[in-house]
């Protein structure tokens, strides 16, 4: 746990593609989130980009998060701010609670700077733009 010792020290986690998926899948890295982060096309489901989108969070993957914006959120964004969300924070697990075509319900368990558990929880819509699934917002 030194990692946690000072809030200012990256939290990036280096995850290599046989360890177990941060999304929770139960499969390898490499055989799941790593591979849509590589390619996009792969996420074939609403579902199947948010779990990366949350693995990109845990593996600081800021460029994957800001392109799987829907275009026209994702004007709205800004690298830096979800690089500090992403860096700021230690993500220790994902539990998705609802999953549909389009929207998926979950929460995303965190430590954040004062290492205080926090739980954040959304309801993310997604969009399906010619092969690829994209991020809208959430509330
Ligand atoms: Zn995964």
């Amino acid at each position: 746990m030194a990692l946690l010792k000072a809030g200012k020290i990256l939290n990036r986690q280096v995850i290599e593609s046989g360890q177990l998926c941060p999304c929770g899948s139960g499969n390898t890295y490499g055989e799941c989130c790593q591979q849509i982060h590589r390619f996009h096309a792969k996420a074939t489901t609403a579902e199947a980009l948010m779990r990366a989108r949350y693995s990109a969070f845990v593996t600081q993957q800021i460029d994957f998060l800001y392109d799987t914006f829907h275009p026209s959120t994702r004007r709205f964004q800004n690298k830096q701010a979800i690089g500090q969300w992403a860096r700021e924070n230690k993500w220790m697990q994902l539990s998705i609670l609802k999953s549909t075509f389009h929207i998926v319900e979950f929460e995303a368990h965190y430590l954040d700077p004062q290492l205080e558990v926090q739980i954040h929880h959304e309801k993310s819509t997604f969009k399906k733009q010619g092969d690829l699934w994209y991020y809208v917002d959430g509330r």
